[in-house]
């Protein structure tokens, strides 16, 4: 790419489309572009100190980082400008031109045109720089990177009248390091031209930057705007709410306020401070195991990174926020940070915090618990398996629909389970299924529902992988009501195997005229009183992977072991009741019988047309018995 001249190039098609949406669904919101453009300029601070710990002369003779905010009347432009980081060209045209995180064409695709919901989404997107187009028609960023000769400035142009659907990137002159965002405004915006109105909008939103914010006093001096002391080294009671909110905005790029945070000073053998924020909804790409993800990480209040993974584990990816630590070298890098013990102590340390916070929320504020479950409770999961030595605690927190419970919405923990469990119930029954209703209308749970024994209702995907990980909680060990024969426990389970028993010896023809009818479609045959109204299901063996599983796997086109299914009859069944060995239609009878089973749990029939031939043929043999 030539660098000496002026060039037009294309911007992404979805940048074309955000512009034109931030401009229609942001307009009522429109002072947010001075906190996203403050807030550029201050992590462009932050990125600056840090390259200077190692390049001194980063700095050259300006080392007091400091953010501008002036405005022009005649001019109609607003300026926001830092002597931070600047950007190189290839900087210009990668972070301004482009959006490159993945699942951006996904993210557009999922608007609507609808524009409250649109406004929320582009929330979750984070829309930063383009947000100065909400009051600006054209937009001049002209900025030159540290340590780059003085003439080698680069001047980005925007003109929405002009198409919007490019800008311009030329060479130019830039006297000082960092970066000038020179607002354009529209018809209409010149109430912003107003040194009062300004300075009211950054105490408001971006009093909790660390950089000094400056504002040209009318006669000449400078006045300092904000605070300009990290927020977090401030004594918590002098923090409001609304700060802790601007805050979590700036370093969570949301637009949207969090659900909760923990802010706290740890001392003993590692000395840190932790800022960290539950966020009120899941950015879009959170199952993107690769972007954004983890806290920002400063050492003695110099900026060292962003996205530190270490600092918290995977299930936690969706926290957001800061640590500051007393202890660490100013050098640390990403490498370093993979091996450090101190980091360790660190990561488990926020790793408790966040934990206490969920639980503080589960018990107190249930609606704030309910609404991160709902964003997160499929990232919370993962920690049952990946956080072995929290294991107890995040099950605690895991939510589940239940046969206790009216609606798909309302879940009950493993506790409140547990305190509902009949006498003499050893353990904890759940029942897998591809959706709610599949899972709350399975034949299995037939007699629990007759005994009055609770069983959760799975339905996520993930969930047959938690129980695969999950073997028990508070030593009652997890169950599977398809899999093995029937044990409920206690008195009802002697009940139950007493009256199987019985029933077995009673029906043994049967059962042994079914399986050899079936051949090699089942493992086995064997009578049931797991079933009160459905004739037949079918269930895994004892250490066999459960059909829901297998189906899943089989999806994802994995290759599976054979197994086959175990054929449960019900003998109190009119249909069972009145199947005789030596009927003719006998074959006909048992292969019903085992079609419907894999059905009724959302199985699919190897051969559909030859089932309907088979009802059919029934239906009509039936229709001659009676006579009519
Ligand atoms: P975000 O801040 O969430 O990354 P933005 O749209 O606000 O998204 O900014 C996009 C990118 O442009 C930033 O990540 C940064 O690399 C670059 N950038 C924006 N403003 C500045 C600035 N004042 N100085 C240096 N780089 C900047
Ligand atoms: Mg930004």
């Amino acid at each position: 790419m030539s660098t000496t001249e002026k060039e037009t190039l294309g911007f992404q098609a979805e940048v074309k489309q955000l512009l034109e949406l931030m401009i229609h669904s942001l307009y009522s919101n429109k002072e947010i572009f001075l906190r996203e453009l403050i807030s550029n300029a201050s992590d462009a601070a932050d990125k600056l100190r840090f390259e200077a710990l190692s390049d001194n002369s980063l700095y050259e003779s300006d080392p007091e980082l400091r953010i501008r905010v002036s405005f022009d009347k005649a001019a109609r432009t607003i300026t926001v400008s830092d002597n931070g980081v600047g950007m190189s060209r290839e900087e210009v045209v990668a972070n301004i031109g482009t959006i490159a995180r993945s699942g951006t064409r996904e993210f557009f695709r999922s608007l609507t045109g609808d524009q409250a919901r649109d406004a929320h989404l582009i929330g979750q997107f984070g829309v930063g720089f383009y947000s100065s187009f909400i009051v600006a028609d054209r937009v001049t960023l002209l900025t030159r990177r540290a340590g780059a000769p003085a003439g080698q400035g680069v001047r980005w142009e925007c003109h929405i009248e002009q198409g919007g659907g490019a800008y311009t990137i030329e060479p130019a002159e830039k006297a000082g390091r960092g970066t000038d965002v020179i607002l354009h405004l529209r018809a209409g915006e010149d109430e912003l031209l107003d040194r009062y109105r300004l300075a009211h909008m950054i105490r408001k939103y971006s009093d909790h930057i660390a950089v000094p914010i400056l504002m040209e006093k009318e006669d000449g001096g400078d006045e300092r705007i904000n605070q300009a002391s990290a927020l977090w080294v401030r004594p918590k009671n002098e923090i409001t709410e609304e700060q802790y909110v601007e805050f979590y905005k700036h370093v969570g790029h949301d637009m949207e306020p969090p659900l909760a945070w923990t802010h706290n000073r740890v001392e003993g053998r590692q000395e840190y401070t932790q800022l960290l924020y539950i966020p009120a909804h899941a950015p879009f790409d959170i199952w993107d195991r690769e972007h954004r993800h983890g806290l920002k990480l400063y050492v003695r209040r110099v900026f060292i990174m962003d996205d530190a993974k270490h600092l918290l584990p995977a299930y936690l990816r969706f926290v957001r926020g800061i640590v500051d630590s007393n202890d660490l070298p100013l050098n640390v890098s990403r490498e370093i940070l993979q091996q450090s013990r101190d980091i360790d102590a660190i990561r488990a340390g926020c790793t408790k915090r966040v934990l206490d916070l969920l639980e503080d929320l589960a018990e107190k504020e249930k609606d704030k618990y309910a609404a991160f479950w709902k964003e997160f409770g499929r990232v919370l999961k993962e920690g049952v398996a990946e956080d072995a030595s929290n294991r107890e605690r995040v099950a605690k927190l895991l939510r589940f629909s239940s046969t206790h419970a009216d609606s798909e919405e309302e879940n009950v923990s493993l506790a409140d389970y547990v305190s509902r469990m009949q006498p003499g119930q050893d353990r904890i029954f759940y029942v897998t299924a591809e959706t709610f209703r599949a899972a709350r209308s399975s034949p299995h749970l037939e007699i629990f529902r007759k005994r009055g024994i609770e069983v959760l209702l799975l339905h996520d995907r993930i969930d047959e992988w938690l129980v695969g990980n999950l073997i028990d909680f508070q030593d009652k060990p997890l169950a599977s009501v398809a899999r093995g024969e029937l044990d409920l426990g206690g008195a009802d389970g002697e009940d139950e195997r007493r009256k199987q028993e019985q029933s077995s010896t009673e029906h043994r023809p049967l059962v042994e005229k079914l399986k050899s009818v079936l051949g090699e479609k089942v493992k086995d045959v064997r009578v049931t009183t797991r079933l009160t109204q459905s004739p037949s299901c079918l269930v895994a063996d004892e250490h066999d992977m459960g059909s829901n599983l297998a189906r899943i796997l089989k999806a994802a086109g994995q290759k599976l072991p054979d197994m086959r299914p175990i054929l449960e009859i019900n003998p109190g069944h009119p249909i069972v009741q009145r199947l005789q060995v030596g009927d003719e239609r006998f074959a006909d009878w048992a292969n019903l019988l085992f079609d419907q089973a894999l059905l009724a749990e959302g199985g699919q029939l190897e051969d559909p047309a030859e089932f309907v031939r088979r009802s059919n043929e029934l239906m009509l043999s039936l229709g001659g018995q009676s006579g009519s």
